[in-house]
């Protein structure tokens, strides 16, 4: 049996080895949630000029107790100017007229005054007081974003300071979805006995989607290895292939039955649920396309994204630690993924059972819950790892 470490390894090793995501240039606009294909610098120095943190006089350190005479004003989108002494009204953001060094806030003043009038300031002002200096955030010619980096909205907001306009960016990946068995029906058409809703074509289309992929999902609704084979031959190129069903130990195994002959590995892995996986490489439209294969039932698919694809495509998700309300049996051997919610104290319950069909109670659920191999019990209180799954 693989480990999920393991497996982990090689589904990165394999997409990292045959998916070589071409670049493309994307305006800001159209750029949201995309990896940077590029290091991008700073054109300009950010700030691009020394100005004011806020309302207030500009004045010079060494000259700014007393009586001070009023000798101007300056606005946001000013033209930079030359300190005439004395003390300059200035607002946030106007540029710091050259030669003064502090900004006094208005409150310390009082209010705003008339250019021609004075006024009193009771200490002096340190250089520097309120005072953005121009770069002093980064300057110009540094990396602003290494590439890798992904663009939200704070990424975003600093490419736009920079006055970036497009960006290259790694192309999304084209991910073909496959679920798979005659049981399925189609969510909307009638449910005749004995068969299912296709839940898997969704969840992954969509859990593809918003890891920042391309999804183009199908349903083989046959566990006919000619019918499933059909239609990876009718597919246009593809980055990756993930199907759902038809991997495990049973008599009408479809996917495994299809590629198992092509050179897909199948095996197991040791995690409950998801514990049959196949993962290999296959022609699709005249290209060696990774392919890895999930178990089917619906908890199953899911945990097996979160573990293994989701990593790959958007980055894993973020360990925390949670505290368990009740004490939970897990199986020794194997890694088991739980489902929880999370309560205001943070402590972790468990949402539903450990089996593997059981989605409601995931669409219920705030997070994966960890019980790594060699674990059994753990009790009340104890502390795991949780992976939050509801943001
Ligand atoms: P399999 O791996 O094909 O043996 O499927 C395991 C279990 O998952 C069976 O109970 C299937 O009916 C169920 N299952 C397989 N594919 C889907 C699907 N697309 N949507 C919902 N349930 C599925
Ligand atoms: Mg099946």
């Amino acid at each position: 049996m693989t480990s999920v470490a393991e497996h982990q390894r090689a589904v990165a090793e394999l997409i990292g080895r045959l998916w070589r995501p071409a670049a493309e240039t994307l305006p800001l606009g159209a750029a949201l949630g995309r990896t940077l294909a590029a290091d991008v610098a700073t054109p300009i120095d950010l700030p691009p000029f020394d100005n004011a943190q806020m309302d207030g006089y500009a004045v010079r350190s060494d000259a700014s107790a007393g009586e001070l005479a009023v000798t101007g004003h300056v606005a946001a989108g000013d033209p930079v100017g030359v300190f005439p002494g004395g003390a300059v009204a200035i607002m946030t953001g106007a540029p710091l007229p050259q030669g003064a060094d502090a900004v006094v806030p208005v409150e310390q003043v009082g209010s705003f005054r008339a250019v021609g009038s004075t006024i009193d300031l009771a200490e002096p002002t340190p250089a520097e007081t309120f005072v953005r200096r121009r770069g002093s955030d980064l300057p110009a010619g540094a990396t602003l974003l290494p590439a890798g980096a992904r663009l939200g909205p704070p990424q975003l907001g600093a490419l736009a300071a920079a006055g970036v306009e497009v960006v290259p960016v790694r192309a999304r990946p084209r991910v073909l979805v496959v679920s798979t068995g005659a049981e399925l029906a189609e969510p909307g058409a009638a449910l005749p006995p004995g068969k299912i809703y296709d839940a898997n074509a969704l969840s992954l289309a969509a859990a593809v989607t918003e890891a920042g992929g391309i999804a183009l999902a199908t349903s083989v609704r046959s566990d006919a290895p000619a019918v499933l084979l059909s239609a990876l031959e009718s597919a246009g190129p593809v980055d990756l292939v993930v199907t759902s069903g038809g991997v495990s130990a049973g008599a009408h195994e479809v996917v495994r039955e299809a590629l198992a002959p092509r050179g897909v590995r199948f095996g197991s892995v040791a995690m409950q649920p998801g514990g049959p996986q196949g993962l290999g490489e296959l022609a699709v439209a005249g290209r060696p396309t990774p392919v890895l294969a999930f178990p089917g039932n619906p908890v199953s698919v899911l945990v097996s994204f979160e573990l293994f694809l989701r990593p790959v495509l958007r980055g894993a998700r973020r360990s925390e630690r949670g505290r368990l309300a009740a004490s939970v049996e897990s199986p020794a051997a194997k890694h088991q993924v739980r489902r929880g919610r999370v309560t205001a104290d943070g402590s972790v319950e468990l949402e539903g059972g450990p089996s593997s069909h059981l989605i409601a109670a995931y669409a219920r659920s705030q997070a994966l819950v960890h019980i790594p191999a060699g674990v059994e019990h753990l009790d009340a209180g104890d502390e795991v790892e949780i992976w939050r799954i509801d943001d």
